[in-house]
């Protein structure tokens, strides 16, 4: 079996691990500034916070921009559902802006257009959360100059994109956005079991993520609504959550950190194989914008139309019975049932739509060997002559 993606884990992460599950603390201890001073200084971002998901990063980074029941938050419809729920968990609606034919990123143009026509029905987005699918970077600059001109704030969802880069700047130094987050889920390009991160310029927002994570509580007299009752005394001041990362999974963190360089170029070495062994006019491979230095965490094949009669689903039945766990990301949010409800229109993304036909993720993760990624490319381009198993 070849999975789609995979951690990689050194004796040195495991060691690190160790050594937290033998001192004083599991959590809340030094581990986990360590980390965030790691990845902050790492992007370049002056502040960050680990929670324990990427999920949970993207709803504290919407309530710290005051996302509430009225709001709208718009988002790509190809995307993990978590870039959307944030939103709703909020009390806001969610809208969708069709992604790009080429970079499958949240198409600036859609925005724009969508955007003019919000404008005159007096409904525009509180926040936009652009997503860089595949690890490859939106294009910010424009995202940024369009939000100062209507008013929206935004959210870098970079769950697949640590170790990536924007116009030679490491993602996640919120150069054009007001937040960034990772995450760093064991499929990402560095793990902590289940964890995320936030990141941010802006102190008034550092104050407020720190709080969401941790119940809305605040221990500093300066931050406190009453005089202190004595030395033992903190103040719940906001509804916050219990979003923290452990030390446990901050050590892990921090140890794969170290490698973080090495998984990307690796990743990059794996996508340039398959570019060169899979040229077939049938299928497009990644295009990567030249503003962009992709993470990489996936590669996303794309089946035309073609002579040979291959569908995208027969490939992917094709693969799977072959044990190469191909994927697809991702089912547009809109299609699924909760969504769904709400009556979205899929005319409106005809570009989602077309890419849910053609796409599939193949493997691509840092320990993918020379052997596997033949193997893979063998499965892929092998003649249709396996009709048994279509
Ligand atoms: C994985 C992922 C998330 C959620 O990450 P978790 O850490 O699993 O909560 C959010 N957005 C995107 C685009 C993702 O790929």
């Amino acid at each position: 079996m070849i999975p789609y993606g995979r951690q990689d884990i050194s004796e040195e992460d495991i060691k690190e691990v160790v050594d937290i599950l033998k001192s004083d603390f599991l959590t809340q201890g030094p581990a986990v500034p360590a980390f965030e001073n790691a990845v902050a200084e790492y992007c370049q971002a002056k502040y960050a916070f680990a929670v324990n998901s990427a999920t949970s990063a993207l709803h504290i980074a919407c309530l710290s921009l005051g996302v509430g029941k009225g709001d709208l938050v718009w988002t790509s419809p190809i995307t993990f559902v978590a870039s959307a729920n944030c939103a709703l968990y909020c009390g806001a609606d969610v809208d969708f802006v069709d992604i790009d034919s080429k970079s499958f990123n949240m198409s600036v143009v859609a925005l724009e257009e969508k955007l003019i026509k919000a404008e005159k029905h007096g409904r525009l987005p509180k926040v936009v959360i652009p997503v860089h699918l595949a690890g490859q970077s939106c294009e910010m600059d424009k995202i940024y100059a369009l939000s100062k001109k209507y008013g929206f704030r935004i959210i870098e969802d970079a769950s697949h994109a640590i170790g990536g880069k924007y116009k030679n700047k490491a993602i996640g130094g919120c150069q054009f956005s007001d937040i960034t987050v990772f995450s760093f889920h064991p499929v990402k390009i560095i793990t902590t079991g289940e964890g995320g991160m936030c990141l941010t310029n802006d102190p008034q927002l550092a104050i407020s993520l720190n709080r969401f994570r941790s119940h809305g509580i605040v221990r500093h007299p300066s931050e406190m609504t009453n005089i202190p009752h004595g030395p033992w005394y903190y103040e719940q001041i906001d509804l916050g959550y219990n979003y923290r990362m452990t030390d446990i999974q901050a050590a892990l963190g921090l140890s794969q950190m170290k490698r973080l360089d090495q998984f990307v170029a690796a990743r990059h070495n794996i996508a340039s194989r398959y570019n060169e062994l899979l040229q077939e006019e049938w299928l497009d491979l990644p295009w990567q914008h030249p503003d962009t230095y992709s993470g990489l965490h996936l590669y996303i094949i794309r089946v035309k139309k073609n002579k040979l009669g291959i569908t995208q689903r027969q490939l992917f039945e094709k693969l799977r019975t072959a044990g190469i766990l191909v994927n697809i990301h991702y089912i547009p949010v809109y299609l699924h049932p909760y969504y769904a409800l709400k009556g979205f229109d899929c005319k409106e993304f005809p570009q989602a739509e077309l890419y849910y036909s053609e796409a599939i993720s193949i493997p691509m993760f840092a320990s993918l060997t020379e052997n596997e990624l033949k193997f893979v490319v063998d499965a892929i381009k092998k003649p249709s002559g396996h009709q048994n198993l279509f």
